[in-house]
């Protein structure tokens, strides 16, 4: 009999906390979640899983264009925000359902409340007290809107999978996944979509070639506007008048900051605990994930290690197993893959030309950029780019790099090979298939001079 009311008490039902309660209640441990807001977290709600699905729905439009020179002899078909949008909640009200019968079929005590933090192992939902062997905080980042005269008036990822009317105009400010993912979606739904960053190229620490491919693409649907950023706003009636750092100014109906996520963890009742923050108010975690209070443990973006879904999910599976009987192997954070779902798609996985030579690695470069078999005929005007990076003193791939369409699901048979540690005579001597983009990669026999040498 155990002396706490639970052995694990997980604050926050998104990806990183329920794996981490399915596992431990699993293996026989009793698990608590409080969740106040909406299960299956940032993904499932205002993330990964509605975002790709207006990803879909942007690309009908290149398909139906495409289409004409194959023959087909489209019409314009019209598109309704509101069917999509509904189509969109009624999936995200199912997954939600799928998420919290997870927990329910495990045995975890649900709590549809907020939590926090009233000592090491004592956690307060609502009026009621717990306490817990473990505490598990999953809670998640939160958008960041920097601050300038208006900034009330921009929405965020957040509202933008709420916005019950497609504007006609939209501004979006940042350079980074969020931003250029939902620049290509809105540009490719007719919204008149200007992309607004700070820095020189989109896309900061991805591969250069990477970065200079999709600064082009990107610029063919949306206007791209670089090295500026938002002074202030002013509303006017129903639009929105963006005052830019340059004296440039924009009117838009909507003003979406794209502008990075912090760690979600304010009104936690953290200083009623040992735990430590960082600068951006992250949970500082130990290899094991363990705060500097050794009962309460944390995963996920939360801890801004890597935030990404697959990432939180192996935290939370792994801690789960750690701390409940069944460790499994550690999670790495080498050679994770990861793709931005712009048109067309980026994808990554290792190092890029940059980091390699910045890391001092003596490395050869095969590139290939070209235009797909599809738009030969299509006529688009849109480029792929396969690149791999190979360390010269054991051929090693370190890095791989696809801008193409569905590069996410090019990348991650890629990955499986980096991780196994495959040299670029395995890949070579791997037999492609034709015709398909994805035979690039053993097909690559060119070294390019590395940029930088
Ligand atoms: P990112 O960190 O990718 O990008 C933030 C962008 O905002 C950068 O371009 C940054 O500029 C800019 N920025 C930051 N602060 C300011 C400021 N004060 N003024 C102007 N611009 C600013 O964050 P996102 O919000 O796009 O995404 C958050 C994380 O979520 C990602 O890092 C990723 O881990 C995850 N994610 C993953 C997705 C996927 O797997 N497909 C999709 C969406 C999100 P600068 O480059 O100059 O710093």
């Amino acid at each position: 009999m155990s002396d706490f009311d639970f052995d694990l008490f997980v604050i926050g039902a998104g990806s990183g906390g329920v794996r981490a309660s399915r596992i431990a209640a699993s293996l026989g441990a009793q698990v608590a979640v409080a969740e106040e807001r909406y299960f299956g977290g940032t993904c499932v709600n205002v993330g990964c899983v509605p975002k790709k699905l207006y990803s879909y729905a942007a690309h009908y439009r290149d398909d139906l264009e495409d289409s004409r020179r194959f023959g087909w002899s489209s019409q314009d078909l019209g598109f309704d925000w509101g069917t999509l949008k509904a189509n969109k909640d009624k999936e995200i009200n199912r997954l939600n359902g799928i998420y919290k019968s997870i927990l329910d079929n495990n045995g975890v005590t649900v709590f549809e409340d907020r939590a926090r933090m009233l000592g090491p192992n004592l956690v307060q939902v609502g009026d009621a007290q717990f306490s817990a062997r473990y505490v598990l905080l999953a809670v998640g980042g939160w958008p960041y809107i920097p601050e300038y005269t208006g900034s009330e008036h921009a929405i965020t990822s957040n509202e933008v999978f709420e916005m019950e009317q497609l504007p006609s105009s939209m501004v979006v400010v940042g350079g980074g996944y969020i931003a250029v993912e939902f620049a290509s979606i809105f540009s490719r739904l007719g919204v008149d979509t200007t992309l607004l960053y700070r820095g020189e190229r989109l896309l900061r620490g991805f591969d250069a070639d990477v970065r200079d491919l999709i600064s082009s693409e990107m610029g063919d649907h949306a206007r791209l506007i670089l090295s500026d950023d938002v002074e202030h706003v002013v509303k006017e009636n129903n639009s929105l008048r963006i005052h830019l750092k340059s004296g440039l100014e924009i009117e838009a109906e909507t003003l979406l900051s794209a502008t990075g996520r912090v760690p979600l963890t304010q009104d936690l009742g953290l200083e009623n605990t040992a735990v430590k923050l960082d600068e951006r108010g992250a949970v500082c975690v130990n290899e094991e994930f363990q705060t500097a209070e050794p009962s309460i443990y944390a995963v996920g973006d939360v801890i801004d290690r890597v935030a990404l879904t697959p990432v939180a999910l192996a935290e939370g599976q792994w801690l789960a197993g750690k701390l409940f009987g069944s460790p499994a192997r550690d999670v790495s954070y080498h050679n994770i893959a990861t793709a931005v779902f712009c048109h067309p798609n980026v994808a990554t996985c290792g190092y890029s030309e940059e980091k390699a030579l910045e890391a001092g690695l003596e490395i050869d470069v095969y590139v290939a950029r070209f235009k797909q078999l599809k738009h030969r005929l299509s006529g688009r005007e849109e480029y792929s780019l396969f690149k791999l990076i190979v360390e010269q003193s054991s051929d090693r791939v370190i890095g791989a790099h696809i801008v193409a369409p569905d590069a996410g699901e090019l990348m991650q048979g890629i990955a499986v090979a980096m991780t196994a540690g495959a040299t670029k005579a395995q890949f070579d001597a791997t037999i492609g298939i034709h015709p398909t983009l994805a035979e690039e990669f053993v097909t690559m026999r060119e070294k390019r001079v590395s940029r930088e040498t």
